[in-house]
């Protein structure tokens, strides 16, 4: 067989927010499709009308964007295969449903849902298969003619694969090796119904992989039982020799215990679990996202990559380039991966140091402005830059900085009493000398005259350096006095000290 060229999708049903672990599967199939020079569609599978939900197209479009996940091809992004949203592919499916039905592996079923709880209430474990499809109400009881009456009548109807019992299937995944499943164990999955004219996901999935020249379906372990299906019906329709590849991606499972991570997890341990935050349009319920959160995209994309997949050594933060050209399927983990929450932290730690002060500082000042602050963009990127090495956040800068932009008024009990000594004041007097004096105001010179001045008195370098730090900042936390200083300036620091003199003597 020749090479094909990758082409692999990202396929969302609109149902709700994007779920932190779909997003992993997206970028997934980004770093694939990137890393072979092939194409990332974006197929929007909306043949469920029940649990279409409004603006979940647009957010998953939104997320990913913002995550720098960008597609070749798609719903939002045009190309040659479309249209690629699967409600509006009606007419296509029709002609393949059609198919199935000729060939003899699909057949019509008239059974109402009263009819099928009936079964279901008479036969334990009841499943529509060959073991129960000759009791049922179809095209394979019925005689050509009354299927054919019961269809001009109006009755809604299913088109339902007719999968042949006892057999071994094959599927061979790419983290898996072979999966092998006894087709007696498969139902009769519906694959069109009347109703709506729309196939259901199993049929609208494999027509679309095929017309779109998947080459590689990389998706949720949850989709896996569908695969021997699916593969099933490739053979049907006469397209094994251009089936794609199947990766099964294992589960992002909850921090603690077992189970596939929810949303209740994230409620209840305080993190979010969608990329944006959601409004439901349904509960009018709002949900947490990274975006609002504070998290960089270049974190989320570098903590998601490595929850499931590793590089093969023990690099962990990983551009998007890099991700590109180290991702390999093979290491991705057959078993779940535990979603770690804290690590997340960690990589919007190492982002934050790593990206530009200019960038940070432009994040930072939204929040200044809602504090009612306006700073110059050049202090703001001095200032991100002495103190971003202590926070995981943007908006936790103001929490250590605010200092260097309002003026403390107040002074922290606990440390006025540690800090200010009985000397303070007079020392603190001569100290605004020393400031006034001195030229040019910057960290080195001014930290030695200071030095200087404290040794040719005999003081306390400590005791003035703690009582200066009171009056700079209000309490007893942030960087080097002198930093402090030159980033305030001289006058500032001068109208600080003086200040905390008058209410502290
Ligand atoms: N529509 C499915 C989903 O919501 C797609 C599964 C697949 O990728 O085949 O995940």
């Amino acid at each position: 067989m020749t090479q094909r060229k990758v082409r692999v999708r990202f396929a969302p049903s609109p149902t709700g927010a994007l779920h932190i672990g779909g997003v992993r599967t997206a970028l997934y199939n980004y770093l694939f499709a990137k890393q072979h020079g092939g194409d990332l569609i974006l197929r929007i599978e909306d043949t469920d009308s029940q649990r279409f939900v409004p603006g979940a197209e647009a957010y998953i479009i939104e997320a990913l964007t913002w995550l720098g996940i960008h597609f070749d091809e798609g719903v939002g992004f045009g190309g040659n295969y479309g249209p690629y949203r699967q409600s509006e592919r009606r007419d296509i499916y029709k002609k393949y449903v059609d198919q199935l039905l000729a060939s003899g592996h699909a057949y019509i079923a008239f059974d109402t849902p009263a009819e099928l709880e009936e079964k279901r209430k008479a036969i334990q474990n009841f499943q529509y298969d060959a073991s129960t499809r000759m009791q049922m109400r179809n095209s394979l009881t019925l005689s050509e003619d009354e299927t054919k009456a019961l269809i001009e009548s109006g009755h809604q109807y299913v088109v339902r694969v007719k999968i042949e019992p006892n057999e071994d299937i094959h599927v061979n995944d790419l983290i898996r090796g072979e999966v092998v499943i006894n087709s007696s164990i498969l139902d009769d999955k519906v694959l069109y119904k009347s109703a709506d004219q729309l196939p259901t996901y199993h049929l609208a999935n494999i027509v679309d992989d095929h017309l779109m020249e998947v080459s590689h379906v990389i998706r949720g372990e949850e989709w896996l039982p569908s695969a021997p299906l699916h593969v099933l019906l490739y053979r049907y329709f006469g397209w094994e020799e251009t089936m794609p590849q199947f990766a099964h991606l294992s589960l992002l499972l909850k921090p603690e215990g077992n189970g596939k991570l929810s949303k209740r997890d994230g409620d209840r341990l305080g993190f979010p679990v969608f990329p944006l935050e959601w409004h439901d349009p349904k509960t009018g319920d709002v949900s947490s996202g990274y975006r609002e959160s504070g998290y960089l995209p270049e974190a989320v994309v570098n903590f998601l990559a490595l929850l499931g997949w590793n590089p093969g050594n023990d690099q962990e933060v990983m551009s998007m380039d890099e991700l590109i050209k180290a991702f390999d399927l093979r290491h991705c983990s057959k078993s779940g991966a535990k979603f770690d929450y804290e690590k997340g932290k960690w990589f919007n730690h190492q982002y934050i140091q790593k990206k530009d002060n200019k960038e940070i500082a432009a994040l930072f000042m939204p929040i200044l402005k809602a504090h009612g602050v306006d700073a110059e963009p050049a202090y703001v990127e001095k200032v991100v830059g002495m103190m971003k090495d202590r926070v995981s956040f943007i908006k936790d800068l103001w929490d250590v900085a605010s200092f260097f932009f309002v003026a403390p008024t107040e002074y922290d009990e606990k440390t006025r009493k540690k800090r200010w000594k009985e000397d303070s004041a007079a020392q603190l007097t001569e100290f605004i000398e020393v400031l006034r004096e001195h030229e040019p105001f910057d960290i080195e010179s001014t930290e030695n005259a200071a030095k200087a001045w404290i040794e040719s008195k005999g003081y306390h370098l400590g005791n003035i350096m703690n009582a200066a730090r009171l009056a700079l900042v209000g309490e007893g936390k942030g960087p080097h006095i002198f930093d402090i200083t030159e980033a305030l300036g001289k006058e500032e620091s001068i109208r600080r000290i003086q200040r905390a003199i008058e209410v502290l003597k």
